[in-house]
């Protein structure tokens, strides 16, 4: 028996979600004493996927066959389940992205396993699986267990830890040729929309709403951002208005994250809006309105004017750094 983790790639590099889903994953065989395995699926070097060993994978398994270059959710939860049945898995996780949540229902079925999403806590191997998720939107946890004995899991993006629990690792050339049917549906090019840091994978972000007047304000939010190493987000309404890419909007509708750091800067706190940052690990809100909901769930709070408050934050980090 063993653990298996999807190690998702891309542009030959491991994604972060790869090493949560591996750190997650070994603290799993820390508890039932079985090993880690990774499956990677398309190019990248042998020396890239050892990286996985400085998170205790001890076998990586790669699948490297020029048809499954680009994503096919048929083909690689296909392929996917091969390895997990090569080295008779009982727990298959997976990083809650887009294509971690594509492919496990279909692994799942395929293992004729339970499959849990969304999860974040360390799943109890001795007890039915016994494991927590984030639920309503981010407004509620649920607890879940499984009378099944295996299981396939996605973990919330940013919803567990990354720690080096460094092993012995193995790169492996697994060979898999997909089926004809199961490339029927590719993803024939990976358009950008924006080159700048993925939100769901940043450990910060600003964010800014209504309150920032117009488009043409966004300079310094940018700036802030630039100066921190953090990705941008928005409101709802301000996407709706064109001030801002709708890829950046979060909240119910929108993206779902869990940053180390949200920054709100001008955006009331709405309940949709909180729906979708509430699992951040530390708010700061920046608003003028003392009453703005947001300061309810914020862990630090300025009220102000935003137009004063952010251009004093910039040249107080610029001011810091100098001094450093
Ligand atoms: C079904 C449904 C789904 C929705 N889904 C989402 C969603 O996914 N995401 C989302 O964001 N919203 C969503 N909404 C909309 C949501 O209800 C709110 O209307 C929206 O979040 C408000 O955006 P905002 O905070 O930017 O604007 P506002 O509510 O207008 O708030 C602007 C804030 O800026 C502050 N402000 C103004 N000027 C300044 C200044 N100079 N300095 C400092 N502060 C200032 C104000 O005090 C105010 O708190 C949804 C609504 C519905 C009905």
């Amino acid at each position: 028996m063993s653990i298996l983790i999807f190690a998702e790639t891309a542009d030959g590099q491991l994604k972060k979600p790869a090493f949560e889903a591996a750190t997650y994953a070994c603290d799993l065989a820390q508890k039932s004493g079985e090993a880690v395995h990774a499956v990677a699926i398309g190019p990248a070097e042998a020396s890239t996927l050892e990286k996985l060993g400085q998170y205790g994978v001890s076998t990586v398994h790669h699948v490297h066959d020029e048809a499954m270059n680009a994503f096919a959710n048929a083909a690689y939860a296909a392929a996917v389940t091969a390895v997990a049945e090569s080295i008779d898995a009982r727990v298959v996780v997976l990083p809650q992205t887009y294509n971690g949540r594509a492919i496990a229902p279909r692994i799942a079925v395929k293992l004729d396993a339970a499959l849990f999403s969304g999860v974040i806590s360390l799943v109890d191997p001795a007890n039915g699986f016994d494991a927590t998720r984030s639920a309503y939107s981010g407004k509620g946890i649920e607890e879940i267990k499984t009378q099944c004995d295996k299981l396939v899991i996605t973990v919330k993006a940013n919803g567990y830890r990354v720690e080096a629990q460094p092993t012995e690792v193995t790169v492996a050339a697994f060979a898999f040729q997909p089926e004809a049917s199961d490339l029927n549906a590719i993803a024939r090019e990976l358009i950008k929309a924006s080159e700048g840091i993925s939100l769901t994978e940043a450990e910060i972000v600003v964010s800014a709403g209504r309150g920032m007047k117009g488009p043409e304000n966004w300079g310094m939010i940018e700036e802030l951002a630039g100066l921190l190493g953090a990705a941008t987000a928005c409101s709802k309404p301000t996407a709706d208005m064109g001030w801002r890419p709708h890829h950046e909007h979060v909240g119910q509708t929108g993206i779902q994250i869990a940053p180390n750091l949200y920054i709100a800067i001008g955006i009331s706190g709405a309940i949709q809006h909180l729906a979708g940052v509430s699992s951040s690990k530390n708010i700061v809100v920046i608003n003028k309105d003392p009453e703005a909901p947001f300061f309810k769930v914020a862990d630090y709070g300025i009220v102000g004017d935003l137009f004063e408050v952010v251009p004093r934050l910039i040249e107080a980090i610029k001011a810091a750094r100098a001094a450093a």
